[in-house]
C-alpha cells in the first residue's frame, strides 16, 4: 500500500544545500513523517526549523541510518563524505538523491534533470542512488532540452558567470569579507576557498584544472550533458567563471542546431517549456521585463532565458542568456523534484 508520508533524512542539513532543502520540503509541503538531519561533528547539537518544530542536528556517523526506516536521503555533505555516507544509507534502504559530484559519472547511477529526462528516474533501484547534475549543467539544460528535441543541438559553447554561493557558505563569507575589506582599505585580503581574490574580480576557473587546459566544472558540463541528453555526439565546450555575485549563475550559451531554425518559433518554444521562463525584450521600459539578470532571479524556481538571436557567425547559430539561482534549481530544488516523482511513480 502506498504511504501517504516519508520519513527523510538529509546529510549536510547546515549547509547551504541543505538549509534550502529544509525550506523547500517546507514550501512545497513534501509529505514528510519524521526528519532526520546530520551533519558534520561541529553542528552536533545545533537546531534547525522545520514546519514550526526545531529539530537537533546529529553528527553523521556510520551507523546514523539504522533503525530508522528511512525512506529518502538528500545528500550535500560533499564528495568524499557522500563516497561514504550515501552507499551506508542506500544499503539501509533509503533512496539516496546525491548533489555531490562523486556519484554522476557512475554508468549505474541516473543522473536526472527532471524536465529533461524523468524517465532515468527507474534505474534508483540499481543502487538505490539518484545522482543531482552540476549546477552549471542543470540550468543550462533545462532551456536547451526542447530545443535539443525539435532542432538537435551539434555543439554548446559556454562560458558561465557562477555566483560564490555554488562553492559553499564560507566561500560566500570569503566574498563578504574582502569586499569589506577592500571597502575599508583594509591589509591582508587572503584567498582561502578561491585561487585570488574573488571581491571586485573575475576568476577564470572553478575546480582544478584537469586535461588539456580545462577545469574539472568544464569537463563535468560536458560529460553530465552527454549523460543526462543521452547523446555522445553533443559537442560542449566551457569557460568556467567565479563572479563576485552572491546567488545565482548566469551562462552566456552559444548553439549550432542540425536543422534551421526561426528566432520567434525558438521563443515561442521556450516562453511554453516546462521550468523555463523567458525573459525577452530588449527596449522594455522595465528593466526587469528585458532580460533575467543575477540578483533578480536570487530566490526563485525556474531557469530563466532572455537575449536570444541568432548568430549569424554560422549556419544554425543562436545566442541564449541563461539564469538560475544555483542552490535552488541547480540543487536543492532539483533534488526535491525528483523526491516527487519518486514518490509519485515508485516508492
Ligand atoms: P556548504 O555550505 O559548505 O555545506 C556543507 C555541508 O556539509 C554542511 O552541512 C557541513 O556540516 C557538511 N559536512 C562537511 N563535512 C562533513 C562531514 N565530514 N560529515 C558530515 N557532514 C559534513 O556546501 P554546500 O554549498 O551546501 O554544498 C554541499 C554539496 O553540494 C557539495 O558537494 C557541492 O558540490 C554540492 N552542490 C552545491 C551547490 C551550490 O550551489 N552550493 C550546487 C550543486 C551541488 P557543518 O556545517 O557541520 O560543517
Amino acid at each position: 500500500m502506498k504511504k501517504e508520508k516519508y520519513n527523510i533524512g538529509i546529510t549536510g542539513a547546515t549547509g547551504l544545500v541543505g538549509r534550502e532543502f529544509i525550506e523547500i520540503l517546507e514550501e512545497r509541503n513534501f509529505p514528510v513523517k519524521e526528519i532526520y538531519l546530520f551533519a558534520s561533528e561541529n553542528s552536533f547539537g545545533e537546531t534547525v526549523a522545520f514546519k514550526g518544530k526545531d529539530y537537533i542536528v546529529d553528527a553523521l556517523k556510520e551507523d546514523s541510518f539504522k533503525k530508522k526506516n528511512i525512506d529518502i536521503v538528500l545528500s550535500s555533505p560533499g564528495g568524499s563524505v557522500s563516497a561514504k555516507f550515501s552507499p551506508l544509507a542506500a544499503k539501509e534502504g533509503a533512496v539516496v538523491i546525491d548533489n555531490t559530484s562523486y556519484f554522476r559519472m557512475d554508468e549505474n547511477i541516473p543522473l536526472v534533470v527532471p524536465e529533461v529526462n524523468p524517465e532515468d528516474i527507474k534505474y534508483y533501484s540499481n543502487k538505490n542512488i539518484i545522482a543531482n547534475p552540476n549546477c552549471s549543467t542543470i540550468q543550462m539544460l533545462v532551456p536547451l532540452k526542447p530545443i535539443h528535441d525539435r532542432y538537435k543541438i551539434k555543439r554548446i559553447l559556454v562560458s558561465t558567470y557562477q555566483s560564490t554561493s555554488g562553492a559553499g557558505k564560507k566561500a560566500m563569507d570569503e566574498l563578504f569579507y574582502q569586499t569589506t575589506g577592500v571597502i575599508n582599505a583594509k591589509n591582508g585580503i587572503y584567498p582561502e576557498k578561491f585561487p585570488v581574490q574573488i571581491a571586485f574580480n573575475c576568476i577564470p576557473q572553478i575546480d582544478v584544472f584537469a586535461d588539456e587546459g580545462y577545469t574539472k566544472e568544464e569537463i563535468k558540463m560536458l560529460k553530465e550533458t552527454q549523460k543526462i541528453m543521452h547523446d555522445k555526439n553533443i559537442g560542449v565546450s566551457a569557460t568556467a567563471v567565479r563572479v563576485p555575485v552572491f546567488f545565482s549563475h548566469g551562462e552566456s550559451v552559444n548553439i549550432e542546431t542540425e536543422k534551421t531554425f526561426d528566432i520567434k518559433d525558438i521563443k515561442k518554444l521556450l516562453s511554453e517549456a516546462k521550468g523555463v521562463k523567458l525573459i525577452d525584450d530588449a527596449l522594455n521600459d522595465n528593466p526587469d521585463e528585458r532580460y533575467p539578470y543575477q540578483t533578480n532571479v536570487a530566490g526563485k524556481d525556474e531557469v530563466f532565458v532572455g537575449r536570444i538571436r541568432k548568430d549569424f557567425s554560422v549556419a544554425n547559430g543562436m545566442n541564449l542568456w541563461i539564469v538560475a539561482d544555483n542552490v535552488r534549481k541547480g540543487a536543492a530544488l532539483n533534488a526535491v523534484q525528483i523526491a516527487e516523482i519518486l514518490i509519485q511513480k515508485y516508492l
